[in-house]
């Protein structure tokens, strides 16, 4: 193997000792505990086991956590309600809403409703919009956790070509602003990309976020690239349940300079990440408080 593994769990615990230790200081300071309300609708399993997660990353960072566990059935109208009232209430810094929801209820309503400033998913149109054009607020998680990975690696990206094979709202297109912010050059590659791998193998940074398993093959990378896999797949392997990224691991590992695993890549600087907005967005309080 040529690559260096980008050992984003290791990584993610020292960003979360550091949220904690922030965390502290900022109890003792002003004696504000950053709060995250974590929704959750349903009973979908894969759904439940993220909220676990993020609560128990919440625990170990010292930050506060409410969990509010809805039945499938509930109506938009009520699940609105406990968005205005997150929105009211001073102990809420941050408000996150599992997706996806039931069918009965239209989730860019929801997430429209959540206060900008307490979205730390940034998943709202006005932080999306202040991402493109450069104005603080909250970046999506996972995209803000690749790009921590990214600039430890290549932290001067000038001059540098960046694809990102995806174009999602909650990870492509802002990972792009991101690397964007950055100075790279950016292409946004998509399912309607012509010569998909020809393009990836000009890009000096190669982000997939795609959901497409073991998609990206060593002969789609050059050498020395750093390559960052967001996806997270589950296949079968002799009959086991594996999980793998949208990236072929083992022939890209012979290519790339720089590579993250899945799991223990991507994944766990999410959840850090979306303690550090929830931090973010306690310090912002303060400081537009004093
Ligand atoms: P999405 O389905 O919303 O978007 C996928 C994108 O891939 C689309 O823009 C589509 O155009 C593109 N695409 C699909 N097929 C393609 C192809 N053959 N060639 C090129 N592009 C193609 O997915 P998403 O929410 O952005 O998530 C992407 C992956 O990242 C999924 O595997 C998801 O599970 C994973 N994910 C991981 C984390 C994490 O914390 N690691 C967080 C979010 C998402």
């Amino acid at each position: 193997m040529v690559a260096e593994i980008i050992d984003g769990f290791a990584i993610a615990a020292e960003l979360r000792r550091d949220i904690a230790a922030r965390a502290a200081e900022m109890k003792e300071a002003y004696g504000v505990v950053p709060g995250l309300a974590v929704v959750l609708v349903g009973d979908d399993p894969a759904s439940a086991v993220y909220v676990r997660n993020k609560l128990k990353a919440t625990a170990e960072c010292g930050l506060r956590s409410v969990e509010h566990v809805l039945p499938a059935n509930t109506s938009e109208a009520d699940l609105l309600d406990l968005v205005g009232k997150l929105n009211a209430d001073p102990s809420v810094h941050g408000i996150l809403v599992q997706l996806p929801l039931p069918k009965q209820i239209d989730a860019d309503k929801v997430l429209g409703l959540i206060d900008p400033d307490k979205d730390v998913d940034g998943f709202h149109p006005v932080n999306a919009g202040r991402l493109s054009i450069g104005l603080p607020g909250f970046v999506p998680c996972t995209p803000r956790g690749s790009q921590i990975l990214i600039d430890r690696v290549l932290p001067n990206l000038a001059g540098k070509h960046a694809v990102v094979i995806g174009r999602s709202n909650i990870v492509g297109k802002p990972m792009a602003q991101l690397l964007l912010q950055k100075n790279a050059t950016v292409t946004i590659a998509h399912s309607k990309t012509a010569d998909l791998p020809g393009l990836c193998r000009t890009a000096d940074v190669l982000v997939a976020a795609v959901g497409r398993p073991l998609m990206v093959k060593g002969d789609w990378v050059k050498p020395g690239a750093v390559v960052i896999d967001v996806g997270i797949n589950r296949i079968e392997v002799d009959g086991k349940g594996k999980l793998v990224g949208d990236v072929d691991f083992a022939s890209v590992a012979e290519v790339a300079g720089h590579i993250t695993p899945v799991p223990k890549g991507v994944g766990p600087m999410t959840i850090a990440c979306l303690m550090l907005n929830t931090l973010d967005s306690a310090a912002r309080r303060i400081a537009a408080e004093s």
